[in-house]
């Protein structure tokens, strides 16, 4: 099963967290995040509505075939099927749009495209691939991390994505520019990062 990110789901409400600007809205569960404003791309990014890219130059078919290969490249299963109807109708690029919208529809688990998302563009990183990021390149736990801000303030009881990246930035004596400039060189596109920070 594919763990949506960005969903906490109790009985009746779900809240949804913007992995870009970090905003949290909580909702009943007749209503969709769509209708929220909430977006999710087909690498499980969740985006606010305004945080959407939009480019003239790429067609609505060109990014629609570029969430189906996003899709392919991360989900065997998605990519399992979606193959055997590239066997049976030929190459994407042949395909119409509807086509290759229902395609999206069905096998993306996405509302947007990779194309759309920031974090997928590396115009922004999202702070859970930056704290994982420098956990595999530094070691520091987060403990480690916990126990410093509980010196300042002793009533945390956990760290978040930003404590984490700022002590191990300050260990390692960069800022976050260097950092985003460090990753785009060792992985030049999101996918490989992604693929990385699985391993
Ligand atoms: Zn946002
Ligand atoms: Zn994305």
């Amino acid at each position: 099963m594919k763990t949506r990110r960005g969903f906490v789901s109790n009985s009746s409400t779900t809240s949804f967290t913007c992995e870009v600007c970090g905003t949290t809205e909580a909702f009943h569960d007749s209503i969709s995040h769509v209708e929220m404003g909430f977006y999710r791309c087909p690498n499980g990014h969740s985006l606010c509505e305004g945080e959407l890219l939009n480019d003239s130059s790429v067609t609505t078919k060109d990014a629609l075939i570029m969430a189906i290969r996003d899709t392919m490249a991360r989900n065997s299963w998605s990519k399992q099927s979606i193959q055997s109807e590239i066997n049976e109708y030929g190459p994407l690029e042949d395909w119409d749009e509807e086509n290759l919208k229902d395609t999206v529809r069905d096998y993306c688990e996405a509302d947007c495209t990779a194309f759309q998302c920031p974090i997928c563009q590396y115009e922004v990183f999202s702070e859970g691939d930056l704290h994982k990021y420098l956990q595999k390149l530094t070691q520091i736990t987060d403990d480690e991390v916990l126990d410093e801000v509980r010196a300042v303030n002793k009533r945390r009881r956990r760290i978040y994505h930003n404590d984490y990246i700022d002590y191990a930035l300050h260990k390692l004596g960069m800022d976050r520019l260097a950092l985003a400039q460090q990753i785009k060189t060792s992985y030049p596109t999101y996918i490989e990062l992604s693929k990385h920070l699985k391993d």
